[in-house]
């Protein structure tokens, strides 16, 4: 029971904090997209269930803080590996471990999700064509579960200090909401060829061309693979002088 309680209070104090980030992350780029409308990113296009998709996120947040509390909950109880010393050199070398971990884990369930026995999973989230910042969670629950469950499990086998987590989840949402946000405010050369990282530019495009860019955090999968936007790089670069 005492196991239970406790559990229950990490996951409130996890979804306190994702809905506070989700909430100060789309009232800032709802800021930043009327400030630059040069930035949209699909032109004279609009998304009229802007705020229907909203009521979707009471599921996906409840089930993506299932999942990390779970992780923390893990570490805490040393059911899982010990993680190591927090110091300058461990966690940045862990936090970059568990990003390419990560993306690489997001790649495979996403291209998983795009094949015909999986995709009733996804199509809710590719009612989207035109995503705003407020399309990142409006998924199902078995999709959320799919790709969070990384959070659940990274712990058994990386020794990350659950600082470092944390850092990482707090990214992995802010870049969440950013990719959808429809509106390139950072584009810079770090986003296309020969640098790794995505862009809003990159999710954008999935969103619209369905079949390209299934990537999170970085383009590497999608170059490997051949799933890359063909006009991805020039369509990035295009906003770098803006
Ligand atoms: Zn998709
Ligand atoms: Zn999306």
């Amino acid at each position: 029971m005492a196991l239970l309680t406790d559990f229950l209070g990490i996951l409130a104090a996890v979804v306190t904090a994702i809905v506070t980030i989700m909430a100060l992350t789309g009232l800032l780029f709802e800021i930043l997209n009327r400030r630059h409308p040069e930035r949209k990113i699909q032109k004279g296009r609009n998304n009229p269930r802007k705020w229907r998709e909203l009521r979707q996120a009471p599921i996906s947040i409840l089930t993506l803080s299932t999942c990390f509390a779970f992780g923390l909950f893990a570490q805490f109880q040393g059911w899982a590996l010990s993680p190591f010393a927090l110091n300058w050199w461990s966690a940045p070398l862990l936090l970059i471990a568990s990003m390419i971990g990560y993306d690489a884990w997001f790649y495979w369930v996403h291209r998983l999700l795009h094949t015909r026995l999986f995709y009733r999973f996804h199509a809710l989230h590719h009612r989207s064509v035109t995503p705003t910042v407020w399309s990142n969670h409006h998924e199902t629950f078995v999709e959320a579960l799919l790709n969070q469950a990384y959070y659940a499990f990274v712990v058994f086998v990386l020794p990350i200090p659950w600082q470092v987590l944390i850092v990482q989840k707090i990214y992995d949402q802010i870049s969440g909401m950013l990719g959808h946000a429809g509106f390139e405010h950072i584009a810079s050369p770090a986003g296309r060829s020969p640098w790794p990282l995505a862009s809003t530019v990159f999710h954008d495009q999935h969103h619209r061309h369905f079949r390209f860019n299934y990537g999170h955090t970085f383009s590497f999968w999608d170059r490997v693979m051949g799933t890359l936007h063909p006009k991805y790089d020039m369509t990035l670069k295009s906003f770098e002088d803006l």
